[in-house]
């Protein structure tokens, strides 16, 4: 048995206009059907019907943690200083840390993440291979400082956060928690209604020998994916590139010819009548030691910084400026890899490997080398992969083309190893009495995230669509004539069963016109509304749309009577109410492919 959510006592305030600063659908649609408030720079409150979808996206969360053996903890959001210093992470974690100091001006900070406290807490207490594996979770605020908070709930400053940590006595332990907390994932994303795919990710500033990202797809989202037919799908930020350059067509051997003004790929492409793909971009730039250092790209691909920073010759890697291009001899727009000068080393793309002969610059304004040779007319110091990888390079995996789309983040699961115990010092005693590392994990789901991804993949012109999962309530009754007392006590009646059978049900029993009522259940989106009109109650039928599908069906009292009696019957009333009643689908069917792990 539930309470009858009364509209006349619920406090949505509902706004007629967008609010100004709204830079994305779902931080629109939640601020106008008074579900959040902004109450400063990525800081949001929670209204009653927001706090209520938090609160079940919570519960999915809880069940899936819970039922892999999960058991939940809270730890404070202040955080001591001391334990980032001896993780090492105090000074690199940067400035989306929010530090503060006591009375005593001792540092602490608001927990951006909860690695460094849980290996505390768990060194010298959690002590025996006996007691593992052990995964502890919490569901908190987080803080991070984000440079340019925006996007509403995706990305704000204060946030709500599950986090996991899972320690175990050997990697292949840690390879099974990690393993049960990937197809967990999966389950919430399901459950959650979103349409995902989870993809392999960067390690980041966390650490750690593997990663995948749990990503809600929308056009909104502010992650680039790669992905292809074969299942491979991976962060465009660490994707392989496999890129496809073409050779320069009838040049065997170098050949210096006059490319005037074409100091730009596009140009030098357009001037030669090539594909800019068989071309080759060169950019120069100094390395961390100062060393100068040209890489070169196909002519239809860019760098990708992230890959750089990954390479050890080539990490803080800055492009040059002209002052210093000058300086070091090379002439903008027409860098080539034949007579550089001393001291510059080469690095490319691993692509440029099967290409025998390069269209560049010859280090010559106003000249290019076409078909300048591999190996013998210059060298390569370094190879690497370090392109961007793009729509039409080939998958990694099968060597189909690829396709690009863009996600959400809304959860990620890290391999950490030993970082976090060896840093911290935090051991357990093996069989033979030995001290050895824990080998940990850790897990993150963005609670606060995915409620805005899931409005941001169920939305249309009129508002929110809420799967029922996780709606705000289950149903909403629309008396339209609130002065016609069979109307009203019709609805009034029918409110007080569906709440008696368990469903959440709300009642619009304002004064309001019908234009209102429905406009603004469309807009909060409630998955079923069931309309109470004076035809309706003189013909004895009730008008049910299922707000998903835009599905109208009138169902007579009778129908209605029978639907909601459950006396004698085993099923879940709430289940088979919106099931049979409004055709709703409570949770989507599993999908096998969750299982499928990128990390096997
Ligand atoms: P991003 O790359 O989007 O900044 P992240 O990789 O730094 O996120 P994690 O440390 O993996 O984030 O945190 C786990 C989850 O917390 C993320 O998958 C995301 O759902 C959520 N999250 C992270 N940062 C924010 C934020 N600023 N606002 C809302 N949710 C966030
Ligand atoms: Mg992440």
């Amino acid at each position: 048995m539930t309470q009858i959510i009364r509209m006349t006592r619920l406090y949505a305030p509902a706004l007629k206009e967008d609010p100004s600063d709204a830079d994305i659908t779902s931080v629109r649609l939640l601020t106008r059907a008074g579900m959040i408030r902004k109450t400063g720079s990525g800081l949001y409150t929670y209204l009653p019907l927001g706090w209520r979808v938090i609160k079940k996206i919570e519960e999915i969360v809880r069940r899936e943690m819970d039922g892999i053996g999960g058991q939940e903890i809270m730890m404070p959001i202040l955080q001591p200083a001391e334990l980032w210093r001896e993780s090492g992470r105090w000074g690199t974690y940067g400035p989306e840390m929010m530090i503060v100091k006591d009375r005593h001006n001792r540092e602490l900070c608001l927990g951006p993440t909860h690695e460094e406290v849980i290996t505390d807490l768990i060194r010298n207490e959690l002590r025996s291979y006996k007691e593992l594996p052990v995964t502890l979770y919490q569901i908190q605020s987080k803080y991070r400082d984000e440079i340019r908070p925006r996007f509403g709930l995706m990305r704000s400053r204060e946030f709500i956060m599950k986090d996991a940590y899972s320690f175990d006595a050997d990697t292949e332990g840690m390879d099974k928690s990690y393993q049960a907390m990937y197809d967990a994932y999966g389950r919430i994303c399901e459950q959650c209604g979103l349409d995902w795919r989870p993809v392999e990710a960067d390690t980041g500033e966390i650490g750690g020998s593997g990663s995948t990202e749990f990503h809600a797809l929308a056009d909104s989202g502010e992650a680039e994916l790669a992905s292809c037919t074969c299942g491979w799908a991976a962060n465009a930020e660490i994707a392989e590139c496999v890129a496809q350059p073409t050779e320069i067509p009838d040049h065997d051997s170098i050949e210096k010819v006059e490319t005037p003004d074409c100091g730009t790929i596009a140009k030098l492409a357009d001037f030669l009548g090539v594909p800019q793909s068989s071309t080759v971009k060169a950019l120069a730039g100094k390395v961390a030691d100062g060393t100068p250092v040209v890489i070169f790209v196909p002519g239809d691909h860019e760098l990708n910084e992230l890959k750089l920073s990954h390479i050890k010759e080539l990490a803080g890697f800055e492009l040059m400026t002209d002052d210093e291009l000058q300086s070091t001899g090379l002439v903008k727009g027409f860098i080539g890899p034949v007579h550089l000068p001393k001291g510059v080393k080469v690095a490319a793309d691993q692509s440029l490997k099967n290409v025998a002969h390069w269209a560049v610059g010859a280090n010559e304004y106003g000249y290019h080398f076409l078909g300048a040779t591999l190996d013998t007319d210059f060298t390569v110091d370094v190879w690497g992969d370090l392109c961007a990888v793009k729509e039409g390079d080939l998958c990694p995996h099968c060597g189909e083309p690829i396709k690009m789309s863009r996600g959400i983040e809304v959860g990620q699961v890290f391999k950490l190893g030993d970082k976090y115990s060896r840093a911290l010092h935090a051991t357990y005693l093996d069989k033979q009495g030995k001290e050895q590392f824990f080998q940990m994990g850790c897990y993150g789901v963005g609670v606060s995230r995915t409620m805005a991804a899931v409005v941001e993949q169920y939305n249309d012109e009129y508002g929110m669509k809420w799967p029922v999962t996780i709606a705000p309530a289950h149903v909403c009754i629309l008396p339209l004539q609130m002065k016609n007392e069979q109307v009203v006590s019709e609805a009034e009646k029918l409110a007080q069963q569906l709440a008696d059978l368990g469903v959440e049900t709300v009642l619009d029993d304002r004064n309001e016109r019908a234009g209102i009522k429905f406009s603004e259940a469309d807009l909060i989106g409630w998955p079923v509304q069931i309309v109470v009109g004076k035809r309706g109650v003189e013909n004895q039928t009730f008008e049910i749309k299922n707000r998903m599908t835009g599905e109208k069906q009138d169902v007579t009292f009778e129908a209605m009577r029978q639907a909601i009696d459950f006396s004698g019957r085993q099923e879940d009333p709430v289940k088979v109410f919106l099931g049979r009643i409004a055709n709703v689908q409570l949770g989507k069917p599993d999908k096998a492919a969750y299982t499928k792990s990128l990390a096997n």
